[in-house]
Formats: structure tokens, sequence, C-alpha cells
């Protein structure tokens, strides 16, 4: 698998305080394990690294190829899934198994809370999706992270 990153996802990676070489590592995994989210040409693959679970979601429309189009990270840890509201359109690539959106248990700092997210019951195992991951749970954080202070 080839990974590109182009220029303006590098910028991004970085404003997100994000490490280029976590962001290929997620990929890279992905790729040897075929653990990852697949929607159309769509790819969204994450990793536990450190105390961070990082995404990466690339374009597979190359052969053999893997485009990054966004990456992203939460601290929060993903607990048990605590319902199925109904399908999304990914699937994962190992297993084909379809994947849900529901909720799923979201655990900072001691405080759960539940949070919606992709999920495969099967597996139990849960994705945030980017625009919760950059928005509420980074919202969230810093909340508990400005009480802590
Ligand atoms: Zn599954």
């Amino acid at each position: 698998m080839q990974v590109t990153i182009p220029d303006n996802v590098k910028e991004l990676i970085a404003k997100r305080g994000l490490k280029e070489s976590d962001v290929l590592d997620v990929v890279n995994t992905a790729a040897q394990t075929n653990h990852y989210l697949k929607k159309g040409t769509d790819g969204l693959a994450k990793k536990v690294i450190g105390d961070l679970t990082v995404y990466a979601l690339c374009d597979l429309s190359g052969q053999g190829t893997a485009v990054v189009k966004s990456a992203y990270a939460h601290k929060m840890k993903l607990g048990k899934i605590v319902n199925v509201m109904g399908e999304s359109e990914w699937k994962s690539v190992d297993k084909g198994h379809a994947i849900a959106t529901g909720h799923v248990e979201i655990e900072y700092m001691t405080v759960k809370r539940n949070g919606p997210a992709l999920v495969c019951p099967a597996c139990n195992e849960a994705w945030v999706e980017e625009y919760l991951a950059t928005k509420t749970l980074a919202a969230a954080e810093g909340l508990f992270e400005a009480k802590r202070a």
C-alpha cells in the first residue's frame, strides 16, 4: 500500500496536533490487518496510539494506493455499545460486517457518557466520525481539562 498525504492534509494534521508518522501508522496497520471500514472508495481506519485514538480517512480509488483525505483523534476511550439506531453505509473490510449508527460509552478522566458513533455490534467495536471527534469530543476534553487545571 502506497500512502500519500497531500500538503493541505499535512497542514490539517499539524493543526490538529497530530503526527504524520502516527497517521501513516494507522493506514499501514489497517492495510496489513485489513481491519478498517469502507464506504464506496473511502476507507476509515483507527488505531490507539498512546493516549490517543487516531483516525485516518483515505481515498482508496487508486490501485494499491491510499490518499489520506483527513485525520483526527480523540483522547476519550470508547467502551461498550449502548444501542444500535440504524444502518450506515460503512462495512468492515475484514469481516464484511454491516456497520450501524448507534451510541457507545465514552470515558474520559473517569467520567462516562454515551455518545453517537459508528458501531459493529458483532465485534463490539465503535468508530467516532470526524465531526464528532473534532467538535463535540474536543470541546468536552477541553472542558474536563479546564476543570482539572
Ligand atoms: Zn465487526
